[in-house]
């Protein structure tokens, strides 16, 4: 037997509810993802609670379905996006919008300055095109640099600083863009820093904002001008795997605010993805077969890493482990097995869950693959295989 990581404790309960609805009425149609608002909005208020005066934003790449994003709206205070899509995923939702992202084409630039959108700059070039595109559309354009640290996230899953990047403008470089930015009479923005993703440590999270903060205190000073926002990045992680432990951010919210009187005419965000939707997220897959092989047992769903990807230990990891699962149709009092869930794809990547302890099930009988609701579908190939494209509902 393989071990499992934690379920989340809103879903722990069987036969499982979502949002006080059972499975088998969600699932119309299978396979699923349920994204449960009151989840998201008790990450929020524990994210205003913590982090008092901080404005908190939205990361669209982590899950940019409509309705979630309607939801979350009037709950943010601003949406990040990478690309003209999720851009046009926000424009009408009333908030401030700022776009980052390498490789932003003369169009994208276009839409954005047109929508009033703040631009995080991610090299000189990139700021001559914007500049050329608000001189066409007759606007002053919102530009804010977004910067290469020396430092990184430690811990972090995904570590964006420290060395050559294609991310942001190389900090020692800023000062002088900046002064360029107000020499051209745009609107300056201020400053995005985002040393990494997916920590669990606060200790590193604390450190990286103390050093983000002092970066930003001394790129002002250099500029000779004090930014209107310093974008502090965001990092924060979830307990996907089994000995992980949910991440202490009062204790960086205790760390971080008093810190920002060192900048008093500057506002700051705090930009997440994962944190705030990841757990609210469960992906229902039904079970065509059950098979026995060998002697081991495997239960055969109608989706897999086509859906879910990350789940699957195909995106980005370097050692396979298992992400929680359950199976949503058993009673609490079900003998369980030892079984492998895999997907309906023709190849052996294709496993949500190695060698775990459930419930015994069988054909029709439904598997939930938690923490699903960032980096799910949008991140998935769910074209691969040409199985159609499963449904999405907000609850
Ligand atoms: C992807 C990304 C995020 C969101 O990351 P999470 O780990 O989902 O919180 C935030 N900011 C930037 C710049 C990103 O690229």
């Amino acid at each position: 037997m393989k071990p499992m990581g934690a379920i989340p404790q809103e879903f722990k309960s069987l036969p499982m509810t979502i949002g006080g609805r059972s499975v088998e009425e969600l699932l119309t149609s299978s396979p699923l993802f349920v994204y449960d608002s009151a989840v998201i909005r008790s990450r929020i208020s524990r994210f205003r609670a913590a982090c008092p005066g901080i404005d908190l934003h939205y990361a669209v790449k982590a899950n940019p379905f409509p309705p979630l994003l309607a939801a979350m709206a009037p709950l943010v205070d601003g949406f990040d996006v990478a690309s003209a899509g999720e851009l046009a995923r926000v424009t009408k939702l009333g908030k401030a919008v700022s776009f980052a992202g390498p490789g932003k084409t003369d169009a994208e630039l276009d839409a954005a300055i047109g929508a009033g959108v703040t631009i995080n700059l991610e090299s000189e070039g990139e700021t001559d095109r914007a500049l050329a595109v608000a001189d066409r559309l007759g606007r002053k354009p919102r530009l804010a640099v977004r910067v290469n640290p020396e430092f990184e996230l430690r811990g972090s899953g995904m570590r964006m600083g420290g060395r050559a990047s294609p991310f942001g403008v190389d900090a020692e470089r800023v000062p002088a863009l900046v002064k360029r930015i107000l020499a051209a009479d745009a609107e300056w923005r201020g400053f995005h820093i985002f040393a990494g993703s997916q920590a669990l440590d606060p200790a590193a999270i604390i450190d990286s904002q103390a050093h983000t903060l002092e970066l930003a205190l001394r790129l002002a000073d250099m500029a000779g001008a004090s930014p209107p926002l310093v974008n502090l990045g965001g990092g924060f992680g979830i307990p996907y795997f089994p000995g992980e432990q949910a991440l202490d951010i009062e204790a960086i919210g205790v760390a971080l605010t008093p810190r920002l009187d060192a900048l008093p005419d500057t506002r700051f965000a705090i930009e997440l993805g994962r944190w705030l939707v990841g757990e609210a997220g469960v992906y229902l897959t039904r079970i065509v077969d059950r098979k026995e092989s060998r002697g081991e047992v495997f239960l055969v769903c109608d989706g897999g890493l086509n859906h879910q990807l990350a789940a699957t230990g195909n995106l980005g990891t370097v050692v396979r482990r298992n992400y929680p699962v359950a199976v949503a149709t058993a009673s609490a009092d079900s003998r369980c097995e030892i079984v492998s869930v895999v997907g309906p794809l023709c190849t052996p990547l294709d496993r949500l869950a190695d060698q775990v302890e459930l419930p015994v099930a069988g054909q029709g009988d439904v598997i939930a693959v938690f923490m699903a609701g960032a980096y799910g579908l949008t991140a998935s190939p769910w074209e691969f295989l040409g199985h159609p494209r499963p449904a999405e509902i907000l609850v």
